[in-house]
């Protein structure tokens, strides 16, 4: 029986490498993958997967309406097709992870989903939201913070360096960087201006920091 597998982690875990090789892994044996790139809304995603070490992949892009289990199963009628991955799977939908579901369980074919956790405010993006609810397997894919620890957080940073605490979840069009942090630094960074009297409120704009 096929499975729904969420592969998460912060930025620059090497997400992408791993889904590259595990793609490379299936063809290797003579199976074959459809990869798919997801956009945010109506816009669509890549044509083709990059890794920062070089690696890369032609990918199916498509958009935050289309229905998942429609183009697998249009792609099974004519290509044979033994795993399905999802790239940059934070986007997908709820819809979107219901059908990816649905391609595990009623076409019987593996679907492997890499994706972010979370976004620069801390806040869980709704695709993997709903792939760390209804996942079969879920594994991390580990980073590292410059203090050493596994970096689970990530910061949006402005182009002088300086964290970002508000603005759309995805920036299009914008030219942001991101910063791999665990979370005790991830707090730093984030609440950096604020004084450290209050305790956590429900909208987390003041927080209490440990600074030692
Ligand atoms: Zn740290």
């Amino acid at each position: 029986m096929a499975k729904l597998y969420f592969y998460y982690s912060s930025m620059n875990a090497g997400k992408s490498t791993s889904l590259l090789q595990s793609s490379y892994n299936y063809q290797e044996r003579g199976m074959s993958t459809l990869i798919l790139t997801p956009g945010v809304d109506n816009r669509y995603g890549h044509e083709k997967v990059t890794s920062r070490i070089g690696l890369e992949a032609p990918g199916l892009p498509f958009c935050g309406t289309d229905d998942l289990l429609d183009i697998v199963s249009c792609h099974t009628e004519k290509h044979e097709l033994h795993c399905v991955m999802v790239d940059e799977a934070q986007f997908l939908t709820r819809q979107q992870v219901f059908q990816l579901g649905e391609v595990s369980d009623c076409l019987n074919i593996p679907v492997l989903a890499y994706g972010l956790r979370t976004d620069f405010q801390g806040e869980p993006f709704e695709g993997s939201k709903y792939l760390l609810a209804w996942a079969d397997d879920m594994t991390e894919i580990k980073a590292i913070c410059f203090c050493g620890r596994k970096a689970t957080m990530v910061v949006r940073v402005d182009e002088h360096g300086e964290t970002v605490r508000q603005g759309m979840q995805v920036h299009i069009g914008g030219n942001d960087s991101y910063v791999s942090l665990c979370r005790k630094h991830f707090k730093l960074r984030f609440y950096a201006s604020v004084n450290h009297s209050s305790s956590v409120s429900e909208d987390t704009s003041t927080v209490e920091i440990c600074t030692t």
